[in-house]
């Protein structure tokens, strides 16, 4: 077994976004896993990623973090969840929030602009309640805005003193962190208390960008030594990284 060890993000990595994994990533992966150690650090929550990953599958990775590192399960077995933050308890971030919602250029509101999830919590302009179609809609207006990265950075900027920070996963929103959780940057500290062989790491993921949830994660490896990252824009260009492993 190499001692070079794989972390994957999902969506837009080993799947595009909400959707099952191709055969070809598949099959690339399977092989992979003969070689190296394997893990999954998404965004994503453990139903969204059986559903994209399949359970059988999810058998080949050594630990999936889940809720960008807030839910860790090794080999199936869960090991850790994060409390669930409560907005309440940050007036002054709730406000800024509300504010955004309320002014913001972008019009459309679906409702549901807060989801409360394991040391997160996620929000979106349009609002959780999109559907496909308002979701093509604002991710169209978001491709010449960026206002989901102007938010981050906001938050980023302001709120660091309180120990909040906030990245930028899906397509139509943010997500924000508590109590000095770095989201998938956690994962690497983590996997150093776990992984007691030497070891080095290759990160792979599509938003390995300022204010992006794959950035500190990825600058977390190269400033400590601890390995490489690489950024992709789809599956297909992660398996065709991936065969140069083979
Ligand atoms: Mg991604």
């Amino acid at each position: 077994m190499s001692d070079l060890i794989f972390i994957f993000d999902m969506d837009n990595t080993l799947t595009n976004p909400v959707s099952l994994i191709s055969l070809d990533s598949a099959r690339t992966i399977i092989r992979l896993a003969d070689k190296y150690k394997l893990y999954i650090c998404t965004g994503s929550d453990k139903e969204k990623l059986e559903k994209q990953i399949s359970p059988k599958l999810c058998g080949i990775f050594q630990g999936i973090f889940t809720n960008s590192g807030a839910q860790y399960y090794r080999k199936n077995e869960h090991i850790y969840t994060l409390p669930k933050p409560n907005l309440l308890d940050y007036p002054k971030l709730k406000t800024y929030l509300g504010n955004i919602i309320e002014t913001c250029d972008y019009k459309m509101r679906t409702g549901v602009h807060y989801e409360t999830r394991p040391g997160t919590i996620n929000f979106s302009i349009v609002g959780r309640n999109a559907d496909d179609a308002c979701r093509k809609h604002f991710i169209e207006w978001h491709k010449t805005t960026n206002e989901l990265y102007r938010v981050a950075n906001y938050v980023n900027t302001m709120f660091a003193t309180d120990l909040i920070s906030a990245s930028v996963g899906g397509q139509t929103s943010i997500d924000i962190y508590f109590n000095g959780f770095k989201g998938k940057e956690s994962c690497i500290d983590f996997l150093e208390g776990e992984i007691k062989t030497p070891h080095k790491y290759m990160f792979i993921g599509d938003k390995i960008m300022p204010n992006g949830n794959d950035y500190d994660v990825s600058l977390s490896i190269l400033h400590n030594n601890l390995g490489g990252c690489f950024r992709v824009n789809n599956p297909e260009e992660c398996t065709e990284f991936l065969r140069r492993f083979l």
